[in-house]
C-alpha cells in the first residue's frame, strides 16, 4: 500500500464542490483537545459565523457532526414524536428522503407532491393544512438539488405558521448561493451542509433551530430516539451556558476547516456570495445556449448554482462525462431519481463557482459535444 493522492479534480456536480485552499490548509493545523479552552473559543465563533450565514440570532446553532442527511436526520428525529402528523412537500428526491425520515420517526407524513422541475406549490400547503387541521410539522427542500428548483421558502413558511405548525426546512444547496433568512422568513428547524456552498469539505452539518423548536424538543413525552442526533445531549456541549460536558469527540479539524469556510464567507459577505452565484450561472447559460443546451427549469424558480441542463438528443450521458473527467478532469453530475438519463447537473457552488470553471466547462462541453459558440457567448457576457 502506498499514500492515496487524490487525481486532481474540478467538482462541477451537485456537491462535493471545489474546497479553497486556505480551507484544506486550516484543517491540515495540529489537532488539539475539543474540550480544550482554545478550541472551545473557536467552536463559539463557529456558532457566531454561522448565525451570520443563516440569518438568525437562534442561539441554538450549531454544526452537526456529520453530513448533510444526520443534519436532516437530526431536525425529524428531535421535533417528531410517535403520532405526530408532519405535511413533506416533496418535489424531488430530497423531500422523498424527509418522508422517510418522518415514517422512521414514528409520525404520519400527509405528502404534498409537485412535479420533479417544478417549485412546491403554496396553494396546495394550504389546502393539505386545511383538510389536516391536526398537522404539526411542514417540511420542505428550499433549493432542490436533483431538478435544479428553488421554492419559495417564505411563503411556505408563512402558511405553515398561520395554521400553528413548525417548519423544516432543507437549505444544504441553498446556504451560501441563494438568499436565505432564517429569522425574517421564520424557518424553525433548518440545516444545511458544508460541501456545497460554502467551499469547504463534505462531513458538517450546520443546523440551527428557532426557540419554538428548542421548546418542543425540550418538552418531548419520549427521548429523542437517537442518541447521537439527541438536542437535549447536544445542548449540554454546544449549548450557550454549557459547561462543554463530552457527548462525543468532535471533528477538531473538520471544524477548523469550517471556521475558515465562515470566515471567508465573513469577508466575501453573504449578498456577495449570493450575487457571484447568479453571475456566474448567467455566464454559463449564455454559453449553454449557444451550444443548444437547454435549461430544464424555467427562469423564475431556477437555481443558480445548480444547473440541470437537458441531454441532448442522440448524446449518450455517461461517455460524455467520462470523457469530461478522462479529458478535463472535470466532474459534472448525472441526473437523479426520475431525471436519471434525462439531465445533467451542473453545479456552481461555492469555490467552484468562478468565471475560469465556467470558461472550463463550457470549453470541454464545446469539444466533447463536437459544437461550437459557447466560449464565445461567455466570453462576450462577461466582457459587457
Ligand atoms: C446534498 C444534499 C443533502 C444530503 O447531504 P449529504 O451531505 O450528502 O448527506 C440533503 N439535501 C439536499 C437538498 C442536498 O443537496
Amino acid at each position: 500500500m502506498q499514500s492515496f493522492n487524490p487525481p486532481r479534480r474540478i467538482l462541477m456536480g451537485p456537491g462535493p464542490s471545489d474546497v479553497h485552499p486556505r480551507i484544506l490548509e486550516a484543517m491540515s493545523r495540529p489537532t488539539i483537545g475539543h474540550l480544550d479552552p482554545a478550541f472551545v473559543d473557536m467552536m463559539d465563533e463557529v456558532k457566531s459565523m454561522l448565525q451570520y450565514a443563516y440569518q438568525t440570532e437562534n442561539s441554538m446553532t450549531i454544526p452537526v457532526s456529520a453530513p448533510g442527511s444526520a443534519g436532516m436526520e437530526s431536525c425529524f428525529v428531535n421535533l417528531i414524536e410517535s403520532g405526530d402528523k408532519v405535511i413533506v412537500c416533496r418535489n424531488g428526491v430530497f423531500g422523498g428522503r424527509m418522508m422517510e425520515n418522518v415514517l422512521r420517526s414514528g409520525g404520519e407524513a400527509i405528502m404534498v407532491d409537485d412535479n420533479w422541475g417544478e417549485p412546491v406549490d403554496p396553494q396546495k400547503l394550504e389546502d393539505a393544512l386545511k383538510a389536516n387541521p391536526d398537522t404539526g410539522v411542514v417540511a420542505f427542500v428550499h433549493a432542490e438539488t436533483s431538478t435544479g428548483v428553488l421554492s419559495d421558502a417564505k411563503t411556505l413558511s408563512e402558511i405553515a405558521h398561520a395554521h400553528d405548525c413548525l417548519v423544516i426546512a432543507d437549505t444544504v444547496t441553498s446556504l451560501g448561493g441563494v438568499e436565505l433568512r432564517v429569522d425574517d422568513w421564520g424557518l424553525d428547524a433548518v440545516y444545511s451542509g458544508t460541501q456545497k456552498c460554502l467551499s469547504c469539505t463534505p462531513g458538517l452539518s450546520p443546523a440551527t433551530f428557532s426557540e419554538a423548536a428548542v421548546d418542543k424538543i425540550r418538552g418531548r413525552k419520549n427521548a429523542v430516539q437517537s442518541w447521537f442526533l439527541d438536542l437535549n445531549l447536544l445542548m449540554g456541549y454546544w449549548g450557550q451556558n454549557a459547561k462543554r460536558a463530552y457527548h462525543h469527540t468532535a471533528p477538531v479539524n473538520a471544524l477548523y476547516g469550517l471556521h475558515e469556510a465562515l470566515v471567508m464567507l465573513g469577508e466575501e459577505r453573504l449578498e456577495s456570495c449570493w450575487e457571484r452565484h447568479r453571475y456566474h450561472h448567467l455566464g454559463l447559460r449564455a454559453g449553454l445556449e449557444a451550444l443548444g443546451l437547454s435549461l430544464i427549469v424555467d427562469e423564475a424558480y431556477r437555481l443558480p448554482q445548480l444547473n440541470a441542463v437537458g441531454l441532448p438528443e442522440g448524446v449518450d450521458d455517461a461517455t460524455v462525462r467520462a470523457r469530461l473527467l478522462q479529458q478535463y478532469g472535470l466532474e459534472i453530475g448525472a441526473g437523479l431519481g426520475e431525471m436519471a438519463g434525462r439531465i445533467w447537473r451542473i453545479g456552481l457552488m461555492g469555490e467552484s463557482c468562478h468565471q475560469r470553471n465556467v470558461m472550463l466547462c463550457l470549453g470541454a462541453l464545446e469539444s466533447v459535444l463536437g459544437r461550437t459558440g459557447a466560449i464565445e457567448a461567455a466570453s462576450r457576457y462577461y466582457d459587457a
